[in-house]
């Protein structure tokens, strides 16, 4: 079975995290600021701040905004659950804009269907490891007086002329089990406000400035030291993981081409694209309907996801929810039923893309 991602913890992640148990300070300390200090470094942000999850990375960034009840925050409809789920937590509003096709995050030209007198947050989604259009989505943010909160979960390092992703509003980044780097659990937050960056901390900290000064009602968010050892080592190989995992998206491009009802994922002009997932569409051209190809490729030892098979509010829980406004987003209800990821992770081997290779052709071609 070739496997849709694959944790790979060198020995040098497994000796640092014993080292750390061996030292007894497990919780929040010298290590989580080291991965801080070199997290801003490869992001190229003045700060960053270690949280327990991406998830709680999304609801610090928002609540450091200070958002009022009934403050709206533009998203992505097609994401991961806990893009909309931050921006509840927070006590915000959800309202979403369509997505485009060609690098499934927001549309520019959709916001504007979206904005109204409540709108305080835009919240573009990176989604499978390519930076979304901020060069477009920034001059509307500025130009409407919205701050930015980029979820960045999924793409760690990848960049739009050259700018890291996080450094073009507040960066909100996962370092799960299955993302491009990881902790198991874990969150980061970037940014180049030093005044957020200290709100964060305090936030993450039960609101404590000092030893028992409070001075806000807060959390414990707080990374530990013990996840962060296992993410140093793994900064060190980051580019050569990018390399891998970049020259497996360009071989399955080149062995997929010119299949009748199959759109391979394209890295567009000036972005530098990390391919948390490699993600093709199956149109309505296709032999098989998503269903049969998902089943034939688990028959051919190919693991997969559809990520995501629905748009994100489109469940009865959110469908009912009173700060969620159900929006029309036709794109992106499209490609939610056309999607599929393939792996394209740094541990297959020639030998596994070809596999994947003459497996999508035997069923679609
Ligand atoms: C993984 C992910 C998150 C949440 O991160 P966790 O670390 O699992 O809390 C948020 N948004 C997107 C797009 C993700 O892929």
């Amino acid at each position: 079975m070739i496997p849709i991602s694959r944790v790979d913890l060198g020995e040098d992640s497994i000796a640092m995290a014993v080292e750390v148990l061996r030292s007894g300070r497990l919780a929040q300390g010298a290590v989580v600021a080291e991965f801080e200090r070199r997290f801003a470094e490869m992001t190229g942000c003045a700060h960053a701040v270690a949280v327990s999850s991406g998830t709680t990375a999304l609801v610090a960034s928002l609540e450091a905004l200070q958002l009022q009840p009934g403050d709206e925050v533009i998203t992505s409809p097609l994401t991961f659950v806990a893009t909309l789920n931050a921006i509840l937590e927070a006590g915000a509003t959800a309202v979403f804009a369509d997505v485009a096709e060609a690098d499934f995050a927001i549309d520019p030209a959709s916001v504007g269907a979206a904005l109204g007198p409540r709108t305080r947050v835009l919240m573009p989604v990176h989604l499978y490891g390519q930076a979304a259009p901020m060069d477009q989505l920034m001059p509307i943010a500025q130009k409407h007086r919205l701050a930015v909160v980029e979820d960045a979960a999924q793409s760690h390092g990848a960049t739009l002329n050259g700018k890291a992703v996080g450094s073009y509003g507040i960066g909100g980044f996962s370092f799960y089990g299955t993302k491009n780097l990881t902790t198991g659990e874990g969150g980061m937050v970037t940014t180049n406000d030093a005044d957020l960056a200290e709100r964060l901390q305090v936030l993450r900290n039960q609101g404590m400035r000092q030893r028992y000064e409070y001075v806000m009602a807060g959390h414990n968010y707080r990374l530990t030291d013990l996840q962060a050892a296992l993410v140093l080592p793994q900064l060190d190989r980051y580019a050569a993981n990018v390399s891998a995992r970049q020259a497996n998206a360009a071989a399955l491009n080149q062995g997929l081409k010119g299949i009748e009802g199959l759109v391979v994922p394209q890295a567009l002009p000036g972005r530098g694209h990390v391919w948390h997932q490699y993600t093709v569409r199956l149109t309505p051209e296709a032999r098989l309907t998503r269903e049969q190809f998902v089943e034939g490729l688990a028959e051919a030892g190919i693991g997969c996801g559809v990520y995501y098979p629905k748009v994100v509010f489109d469940y009865p829980v959110y469908l009912n929810h009173p700060r969620v406004q159900v929006c029309d987003v036709p794109v992106a209800r499209r490609l939610a039923s056309q999607v599929v990821s393939l792996p394209v992770h740094p541990a297959l081997s020639s030998g596994d893309v070809a596999q994947i290779i003459a497996a999508v052709r035997r069923l679609l071609a």
